[in-house]
C-alpha cells in the first residue's frame, strides 16, 4: 500500500487552450465538428501573441503539477506567432518545473492571401505559413528543443506539406505528432498517411482511422465525448495506445477514470489494468518521468481497481529530478498566485481581440 506514484505524463495536450474558459460565446455555428474548429479553436489560435502564450502555458503547466503530471506532449499553433512560439512554451513550462515535449501543428489552412479554408485540396503547395511551421519545429530542436514535428491534421495538409513534415521529423530522429481522422471529416487520413507514418509518430485520436498505421496512438476521451466525434476503440487497435486530454486540463488521474468509464460503457468485460496500460505507454515519451515523486492524499496508489474508483484524492506534493516544485496548493518555483492573475490578464486580452 503507498500513496505515491511517480510523475504522471499527459501524452496530447494544446497548452495554449488555458485561457479558452470563458471566452466570448462563438459568433457562428458549433453544431458540428468542423464548425467547432472554424468558430471556436481557429479563431482562438489566430488570436495568440506570444505573451498570451507564455502565461497560456504556464497556467497549464501549473495546473498539470497540481495534479501530479510532470511531464506534457503539447500540439500548439498560433499563425499569428509561429516564430518562437515552441521556445516560449518551454519556457514557461521550465520556469513552473514540468517538462515539455512541444511541436509546431503546421497546416495549409490559411492560404497564403490569409484566407481560411476548413478544408484543403491534396494536391495544394505548401503555403508560406506551413512553411515557417516546419522551420519553427526544425529552428526548436536544432536549438537544443525536445519537441517533435507537428501537423494539424491531413484534411487541412496539401500532399507536399505532409510528406514535407513527415521527411523532416526523419531527418532530425524525430517523430510527426499529427491529428488523425478525429471526426469524418478526416476519412481519407488513412490512405494518405500510410506510406508516411513510421513507428515514432504520435497518431492522436485515430477515432474513424480506417486501417493500420505505424505508429502509437494517443486515446482522448473527454474531447472525444465533448466533440462528439464517436468512440475510438482504443483496444481494438493494434497500436501502443497513450492517453491525452487534448487540451482540457492535464489531470491525467481523471482522464483515466473517464477512459475506464468510456471503455466499460463500450465493453462491461474490461477492467481497470487496461487503462493503466495506456498511462504507462506515456513513459515511452518521458522515462525520466519514473523518477518523478507525487504524494496523494489516498493510500493504495499502486492498484487501477483503487484508483479507477476514488474521484476526490489530491495531489500533496510532487518532486520533479528530487526538487519540490508543487506542495499543498503551492508552486516552488513561481507564485500560482501570479500565474494565475497573469493569464486572467491575458485572457481579458485574448478575448477582447475575439470580440474585435
Ligand atoms: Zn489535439
Amino acid at each position: 500500500m503507498t500513496n505515491t506514484t511517480p510523475g504522471m505524463v499527459c501524452a496530447h495536450h494544446h497548452l495554449y487552450s488555458s485561457l479558452a474558459r470563458g471566452m466570448p460565446a462563438p459568433r457562428g455555428n458549433t453544431d458540428s465538428f468542423i464548425s467547432i474548429l472554424e468558430n471556436i479553436w481557429w479563431r482562438l489560435d489566430a488570436a495568440l501573441d506570444l505573451d498570451m502564450i507564455y502565461w497560456s502555458a504556464a497556467l497549464g503547466a501549473a495546473e498539470a503539477l497540481a495534479s501530479g503530471t510532470t511531464c506534457i506532449i503539447d500540439h500548439h499553433e498560433s499563425p499569428n506567432a509561429i516564430e518562437g512560439s515552441l521556445a516560449t512554451i518551454s519556457k514557461a513550462c521550465r520556469d513552473v518545473g514540468v517538462r515539455v515535449n512541444t511541436s509546431y501543428g503546421v497546416t495549409d489552412r490559411w492560404d497564403n492571401d490569409g484566407n481560411l479554408h476548413s478544408s484543403v485540396n491534396r494536391s495544394v503547395k505548401m503555403t508560406s505559413a506551413a512553411r515557417r511551421g516546419l522551420d519553427e519545429g526544425l529552428a526548436f530542436i536544432k536549438s537544443g528543443g525536445r519537441g517533435m514535428i507537428g501537423v494539424h491534421a491531413a484534411f487541412t495538409c496539401g500532399d507536399e506539406t505532409l510528406s514535407e513534415a513527415a521527411a523532416l521529423a526523419s531527418s532530425l530522429g524525430v517523430g510527426v505528432h499529427i491529428h488523425v481522422a478525429e471526426g469524418i471529416d478526416d476519412l481519407d487520413a488513412g490512405s494518405r498517411l500510410e506510406s508516411l507514418a513510421q513507428d515514432d509518430w504520435l497518431l492522436v485520436h485515430a477515432v474513424h482511422l480506417d486501417r493500420d498505421l505505424k505508429g502509437s496512438i494517443v486515446h482522448n476521451p473527454r474531447s472525444n465525448m465533448n466533440n462528439s466525434v464517436g468512440y475510438a476503440k482504443p483496444t481494438e487497435r493494434p497500436n501502443p495506445i497513450l492517453l491525452g486530454t487534448d487540451g482540457i486540463g492535464a489531470n491525467m488521474m481523471e482522464e483515466s477514470r473517464l477512459a475506464y468509464v468510456r471503455l466499460r460503457e463500450y465493453d462491461v468485460t474490461q477492467n481497470p489494468t487496461v487503462v493503466n496500460t495506456w498511462l504507462d505507454n506515456n513513459y515511452q515519451f518521458f522515462p525520466e518521468a519514473k523518477n518523478d515523486k507525487v504524494v496523494w492524499s489516498y493510500d493504495s496508489m499502486e492498484s487501477p481497481w483503487h484508483t479507477a474508483f476514488t474521484t476526490d484524492m489530491q495531489v500533496l506534493s510532487v518532486d520533479v529530478d528530487n526538487e519540490r516544485v508543487y506542495e499543498d496548493g503551492e508552486l516552488k518555483r513561481m507564485d500560482i498566485q501570479e500565474v494565475r492573475t497573469k493569464a486572467r490578464e491575458q485572457a481579458q486580452r485574448l478575448f477582447e481581440r475575439l470580440e474585435a
